[in-house]
Formats: C-alpha cells, structure tokens, sequence
C-alpha cells in the first residue's frame, strides 16, 4: 500500500517536471522578449539578474562587492576551497579572502595543513579563468582582548602562527596586511553583544596594525561597532564569515543573500582594493541595509536611484515620478517632502532592479519639484539615516 502510493506520487512528480520542461523555453523566450522591449518590471525577474549582486559604480569609483571573511575544511568550514570560488562566481563577487583560523585547527586529524596557505592556493588556481581577485587572508584567533581578527592581503599566513598575539600582527603589518576586527559583538566573547574597545585595540589602533572593523558579521549588524568606526577612522566591513554553503546560509534562493563590503576602487584589482581600503572607501550591504559613511554611501544611492521620467497626464495636477532603481538594494524611504501622494503614505520602497511610480499631488501644474526623503534602509551613523533630495524636472 505504501509502496503503491509511493509510486503512484512518482508518476505525478515525472508528469509534473515534462511539463514544467516543455514550459521553460517559452518562458526564457517571454523573458527575453520582455528585456528587449525595455520593460523594467520583466527584466528584474530573470534568475541571473536575481542571484548577481549589482551595485553601479558611482561617477568617481568603481563599486566592487567583496567578502573578506570565508573558510573552508583547512580551518573549520565544511567545504573544499574551490566551492568558495564558484560561489563567488555565481553571487558575482569582484573579490573573496580566504581567511583560515591560523591557530584553529579542528581538522588537523584529517587535514595536517603544514602549509597555512593551501586553502588560498586552492582557490586562486580555481580562480585562474575567472575575473574573480582572490585575496590570502587569515583570522588571528585570540581570546578577548583582541579577539579575532582578520588579515588579508597576506603573503605567507605561516609567518602569523606565533604565540605572542602583537607578534601576530606586527607579522600581518611586515606584509603590507590591512588587519580588521572581526565580529567585535560575537556573544561567545561579549555576552552582551555589544562591542567595545580595550586598551589592547586602542595600541593596535594607534600603530596601524588595526584599521578596518566588521560593522556586520555573518546574521549580525552592530551599531556599537560601527560609532567605534567613526571615532577611530577604521574602515567599515560587512562579511559573510561563511563556514558552510552561501546559498543555505543566506537563503539565496528564497531572494536573501551574504552580507558584501561594496569597496569604492579607482582600479578593479588587488592593489586598488588595498588603497580603497586605506583610505577607508568602504559600504556594508546587509539585510538589505546600506551601512557607510555618509560620502560613500551617498554616491552609491545617487548611482542606484534616478528619476527617468516625470508628467502630469491628462487634465490634472498629479504628477507622475517614475523612480528607477538599478541596485540589488531595495530602498525604504520615507517622505519629508511638502507634497502627499495619491496612491502610497509616506513609506515608500523602491524594489530592486524596478521602476517605482509615484503619484505626487503638487497641487498646481509646476515645471520642476524638489522632494526629500528620509533613507531609512540607509545607515550612515547609529540612529542616523542620510536625506535622499531628488530635484524632479517635469517633462511631456
Ligand atoms: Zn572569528
Ligand atoms: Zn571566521
């Protein structure tokens, strides 16, 4: 009986994937169609266009998503280095460090690991016919004071395996590293989870063997760590911190995806991404939130967000905004302007990859109309959200 069941759901389930089959070149070919007549709504819908994180570069710099935080089995992550890599590939990621607990070594029965490089070697082969830039990175991982940290832009992780922990960074900083605090908030070492500095940060800080801190960290977004940015001029880093697989992690196919440092680079390569960082030129995404300092992340949303058209149609005084928005980000806006709108309240969101239309009441037929709003998917200081001004010139 069971078993007849069984079977008879099998038939079904076959029955149902032939049709879904026989379906699919008329979607793509609908798809394709819709791309070609311009139609904003039908081109965000392919499956590339969902899983690629897209950001546009701003007129100044390149933006360049990058994950500095990963591990595979050579510490203790669950996958080959190479999986890392083709992940990266499908997210569309500019750039990946492979950071290996150095001292961490929980696979060591299976996996000796002489060499504290081999994860990065791994990659960087898989890595070879791709645009992908592969980083050595790896995570000093100490007890609380410092905690951990992370290393990249390393040219041998072995020389970091010493037991005096300023040891370990004064042999990052030989090497030209650009060191970032990771997960200052972790609540196996902050039980509060709140993060906050001791003295030992304070003297890494001050002789630049720290310069970067991970505002976001795998699931969590730490405002305490991001004022700890502002009032010690680190960089401001989101990473995934992935140990398993990105897609179960971050629910890729359910439309989630990894936390990624947007940097601002005037060049796509290592070294380009070295001096961004130096120069602090960095905006988290996470949970759909933008997180930066206000002059980089307003440039990102000035690329991402443009009016493309705005009339009055027919015999009335409504104004119609068309709002595009060319990012992954969905915006959350919320209206400061003077006018109401026909449709919507004062939240308003701008899906991605969507054009938004907003019925705004002027009241009287004018030729141009300022409207501001308050970013509230935007962060650019604990409690603080930027102001989004859009100068609207009315056209036909
Ligand atoms: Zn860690
Ligand atoms: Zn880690």
């Amino acid at each position: 009986m069971m078993l007849r069941n069984h079977c008879h759901r099998l038939a079904l389930s076959a029955r149902l994937v032939a049709a879904l089959l026989a379906a699919l070149p008329i979607a793509s070919h609908q798809r394709a169609h819709a791309q070609a007549s311009g139609d904003p709504t039908a081109a965000a819908h392919t499956h590339a266009a969902e899983r690629a994180i897209e950001f546009p570069d701003t007129p100044d710099y390149l933006s360049l998503t990058c994950d500095f935080h990963t591990h595979t089995v050579f510490s203790d992550g669950s996958v080959w280095p190479t999986i890392r890599v083709q992940e990266a590939l499908r997210d569309n990621l500019d750039c990946i460090a492979i950071t290996e607990h150095i001292e961490y070594q929980p696979h060591r029965d299976d996996i000796p690991h002489p060499d504290r490089n081999r994860a990065f070697d791994i990659a960087t082969r898989a890595a070879a016919n791709s645009e992908l830039i592969v980083l050595l990175g790896s995570e000093i991982t100490r007890s609380m004071p410092p905690g951990h940290s992370n290393a990249i832009f390393l040219t041998n992780a072995n020389a970091l395996l010493v037991d005096d922990v300023r040891a370990a960074f004064e042999a990052a900083g030989s090497q030209g590293a650009f060191t970032f605090w990771n997960h200052p908030n972790w609540t196996a070492q902050r039980k509060d989870g709140i993060a906050r500095l001791e003295p030992l940060h304070e003297s890494l800080i001050a002789d630049g063997l720290l310069s970067g801190i991970e505002v976001v960290n795998e699931h969590t977004y730490s405002r305490e760590a991001l004022q700890i940015a502002l009032d010690h001029d680190l960089a401001i880093i989101g990473t995934s911190d992935v140990h398993g697989i990105v897609d179960w992690d971050y629910h890729v196919p359910e439309g989630g995806h990894r936390p990624v440092t947007i940097v601002l680079a005037a060049a796509r390569s290592a070294e380009g991404i070295r001096q961004a960082l130096a120069e602090r030129r960095t905006v988290v995404w996470h949970r759909n939130m933008l997180i930066g300092r206000e002059a980089h992340v307003m440039p990102v949303v000035h690329a991402s967000i443009r009016v493309t058209r705005a009339y009055y149609p027919g015999d009335t005084s409504v104004l119609r905004v068309e709002i595009e928005n060319v990012s992954d980000a969905e915006f959350v806006l919320r209206n400061t302007s003077p006018y109401s709108f026909h449709k919507q309240g004062d939240l308003i969101m701008l899906p991605p990859h969507h054009t938004t239309v907003l019925d705004v009441k002027t009241l009287e037929l004018l030729t141009g109309v300022r409207m501001t709003f308050e970013m509230l998917s935007v962060i650019t200081a604990p409690g603080t959200h930027p102001v989004l001004e859009l100068r609207v010139p009315v056209g036909e």
